[in-house]
């Protein structure tokens, strides 16, 4: 994956690269990497290489399996206090997150991404 990355440009020309992968609990292991890229990606540019939403399940099934199964917040706040990511009333990851349609930049430096609400359904990094 790094090779595709970094050789093909995919995100523009990348100067220099690290990465380190980690596995959480039983989950799927996921990588935090962090490219610097010749010419740096704007803020309106954002959405189109970071996703925060589900997968479409009516085009890839088996992918919206694999992400709801493996990638999504468990219950949290008000549904369960006794979640690990609970700090007394609030959750410690910010969850829930709110429905956005563009990606923004805090000034606490997270990004609030965009997560659009699906016509007639109710998606959420976390289970509703
Ligand atoms: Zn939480």
């Amino acid at each position: 994956m790094m090779e595709i990355i970094t050789k093909s440009n995919i995100f523009g020309t990348v100067r220099c690269h690290m990465y380190s992968i980690e596995w959480q609990k039983a989950g799927l292991s996921h990588a935090h990497i962090l490219l610097w890229l010749t010419n740096r990606i704007q803020t309106n540019e954002i959405d189109s290489v970071i996703s925060a939403e589900l997968p479409d399940q009516n085009l890839n099934k088996n992918l919206f399996e694999i992400v709801k199964s493996h990638m999504m917040h468990s219950p949290c706040g008000t549904v369960n206090f006794d979640s690990p990511c609970m700090k007394g009333i609030k959750c410690s990851k910010r969850f829930s997150k709110a429905f956005l349609k563009v990606t923004e930049t805090g000034a606490d430096g997270y990004p609030s991404y965009s997560r659009r609400k699906p016509e007639g359904l109710y998606y959420s990094n976390s289970w509703p």
